[in-house]
Formats: structure tokens, sequence, C-alpha cells
């Protein structure tokens, strides 16, 4: 683990941050980087060998994650870098070989980009709802509909999406990978500026029926059951950006001296450092003890919603601490202050996490 935190951060120093400031500014980050990330094996890491992954674990994938923002990357570069990890997760456990040849070893390998789409202009908690429609014709689905707030969406070769294919509801829902859509609007943010953002259209779309992932109508089990990693990495993710932005500010208050005397010895700041170290360190413990185990749907909802209650806290103290300097842009306080605000929408809201965990306690549907 020493030897793959050193790699990481090596990777964070050199190709990630002497340009992270660029690439928020720009909207995106360089394809090149994706070739550079693959070529250490970073990419691929925690996929199996058989589909062109490192064969990896979990924890490798969280060690990866919670080290790149620990050295200076951000959420945004991960979600830029590795959209890829809720791209392709049910691509691969489809076990459909021709699939994997054609999306997802090009991907681990840094030479395409893929996305994943389901949240519609008309909604996105309520997934069973989606309304693009994908009609088979023969060895063919045409394809249309609109997809928001899609990352990675401007930049990407490809797109997991969810389709309808069915009637209305749950059973319906259908995923294919789609090549064939079009780019209507590229969002902007509050942050995560790295990572672009957009609005896709499918028009008539003709995509080969061999797209289909899974049997039709397992689209919406399929996403749910892939959830869980993505909700736990923004968990990780929540924990390291309050890590970060603790460490950051310690050494801060250690250097800023105001009314003759550092910041670190007003016990009011010296108290206030205490919250965010405890409010990080229980969050952290609760979240890596799910990491590498089949965590249930609730124990993955309480992670969730534990660490970016807890990232909000720290983020916020953090800019208060560093005064001004805290509020200006490029500033890296400031870049986690506005990255922190999409933990609790992306990959399910905190009010949907909160409906899982009661349904969880309730036994309600
Ligand atoms: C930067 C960014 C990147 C994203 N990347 C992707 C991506 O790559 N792929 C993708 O498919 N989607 C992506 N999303 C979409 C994201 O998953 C959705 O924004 C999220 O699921 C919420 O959906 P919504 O925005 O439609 O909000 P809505 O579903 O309209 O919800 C609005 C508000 O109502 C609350 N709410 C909704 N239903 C209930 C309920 N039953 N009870 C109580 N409260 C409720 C929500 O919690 C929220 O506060 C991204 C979003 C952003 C902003």
């Amino acid at each position: 683990m020493k030897e793959l935190r050193g790699l990481v951060r090596s990777f964070t120093t050199k190709e990630i941050v002497p340009h992270l400031a660029d690439w928020e500014r720009a909207g995106e980050v360089p394809r090149d980087l994706h070739r550079a990330a693959a070529a250490i094996g970073l990419l691929g890491l925690a996929y199996p060998e058989a589909v062109g992954g490192g064969g990896g674990t979990p924890l490798d994938s969280a060690t990866v994650t919670e080290e790149l923002i620990l050295s200076g990357a951000s959420s945004g570069l991960i979600a830029a870098l590795f959209t890829h990890g809720i791209a392709l997760p049910h691509i691969i456990a489809s076990g459909d070989p021709d699939l994997i040849d054609r999306f997802v070893r090009p991907t681990l390998a840094g030479e395409r980009i893929g996305a994943l789409a389901i949240t519609e202009p008309d909604g996105g908690s309520d997934v069973a709802g989606l309304r693009a429609t994908a009609v088979r014709h023969g060895d063919t689905y045409l394809v249309n509909g609109a997809k928001t707030y899609i990352t990675s969406g401007a930049r990407a070769d490809f797109v997991t999406a969810a389709v309808r294919t069915g009637g209305p509801g749950h059973d319906g829902v259908s995923l294919l990978v789609i090549e064939d859509f079009t780019v209507t609007r590229r969002l902007e943010k509050m942050g995560w500026h790295c990572s672009d953002t957009a609005e896709l259209s499918f028009v008539d779309a003709e995509v080969p029926a061999a797209n289909l992932v899974g049997a039709e109508g397992t689209g919406f089990r399929q996403i749910m059951r892939h959830f869980a990693s993505e909700r736990l990495s923004m968990a990780v993710q929540a924990c390291a950006m309050a890590q970060r932005c603790l460490d950051l500010t310690i050494a801060w208050c250690r250097d800023r001296t105001t009314f003759g005397s550092p910041l670190v010895t007003k016990q009011v700041v010296r108290h206030r450092l205490a919250e965010m170290a405890r409010t990080t360190t229980v969050a952290r413990t609760y979240v890596w003890s799910l990491v590498g185990r089949e965590a249930s749907p609730v124990e993955t909802a309480m992670a969730k919603n534990t660490a970016v209650a807890a990232c909000d806290f720290v983020v916020d103290a953090a800019v208060q601490l560093h005064g001004g300097a805290g509020y200006l842009r490029d500033s890296e306080v400031e870049r986690h202050y506005r990255d922190a605000r999409i933990m609790g929408i992306g990959g399910g809201t905190t009010e949907i996490m909160n409906e899982i965990i009661a349904k969880g306690l309730l036994d309600v549907r």
C-alpha cells in the first residue's frame, strides 16, 4: 500500500498539480492524462486482468482515490479521469466479450473515454421514471431522448445509457452502449470545473442490438447494484477532501500571525481545528470500514451522508480560518469548498440516501 501511495503521490505531483488550475479554466482534462494514468496502471488498477485491468482490489481503488486528493488533486479531477468507474462496471459484469473488447479494454488503456448517462432533464432521483426510448427493429435499436448532467459527456466516445425498452417503471429500463449522440450543451458549474459536464441528445440514433448490456429490462437493477461503488467512492472522496483541508488549515494556522501571535495560539482556533479533526476521523473510520466488503445499501447510504456532512463542515471551516486567502480563486481550500457541494447531490442525493436508510429501518415501500 505504501508503494501504491508513493506512485499516486508522484503522479499527482508531476502530472496533475502543475496543470490543474489551467484545466479548471479550460473546463476539461486532456486525453493525454488518461493515457499517462493508464501507462502506470492507475486507470485499470482495480479491474480484473481478464478485461485488461491490473487485478487490484477495492481497497487499492479507495487508496488511489484518497491519495490523489491528499497529494493536491481534486474530486473534480477524479470525476473526469475516472469516469469509467461509473461507465464500465455494468459492461464488465455482463461478461459480454465483444462489449468488453470494444469498450472496456480501450478505456482502461486510456484510448477511449466512456460516460454514464442516466439522468434526464425531467429528473434524476426517480430513475425508474426515465423517458429516453429505444425501440428494436431487427438488429438495431432506434434511440430517442435526452440526458443531462453527464460527467465527461462532452469528451466521451461512448455512453452507457439507461433507456426505456419496455413499459413504464423499473422493468422497462435497459442499458445500451451508445456512440451516436449529440452534445447539445456544455454545462457551467459551481465546482468540478476541470470535469466537463454535458447535456446529450439521441435523435433516431441507430444502435446495434449487440450493444445491449445484460438482458432487456434489467437496467434498473444493474444501475442500483453499481450505484453502491459510486456512492462509497464519493464517501471516500468527501473524507479525503476533509482531511486535505484540515492538513492545509493546520499549516496555515501555524504560519499566519494575527495580533502578535500565530493563529494556533488562539483557543477558539485550536478548538475549531479539533472539531475538524474529530469530524473527519470519525467519518473516515466508518467509511473505510465498508471498503473491500459487501456493504448493504443502508450502510453505503449512511457512509455517504456521514462523509458529506463531515466534508461540508470541514471545507467551510477551512475557508473561514484562511480568511480572505480562503476566498481567492485558485486557493486550494476555495476549490475544495466549491467541489464539495456536489457530493450531497451526485450519485444519489442526501435525501434519497435518507430514504434508503428509512426503508431499511422501517421496512416500508
Ligand atoms: C456535476 C454533476 C455531475 C453529474 N454526473 C452525472 C453522470 O455522470 N451521469 C448521470 O446520469 N447523472 C449525473 N448527475 C446527475 C445527478 O445524479 C442528479 O443531479 C441527482 O441524481 C439528482 O437528480 P436531479 O438533479 O434531477 O434532482 P431531482 O431528482 O429533481 O431532486 C431535486 C431535489 O428534490 C429532492 N428529492 C427528490 N425526490 C425526493 C423524495 N422522494 N423525497 C425527498 N426529497 C426528494 C432531491 O434530494 C433534491 O434535493 C450529475 C450531476 C451533477 C450536478
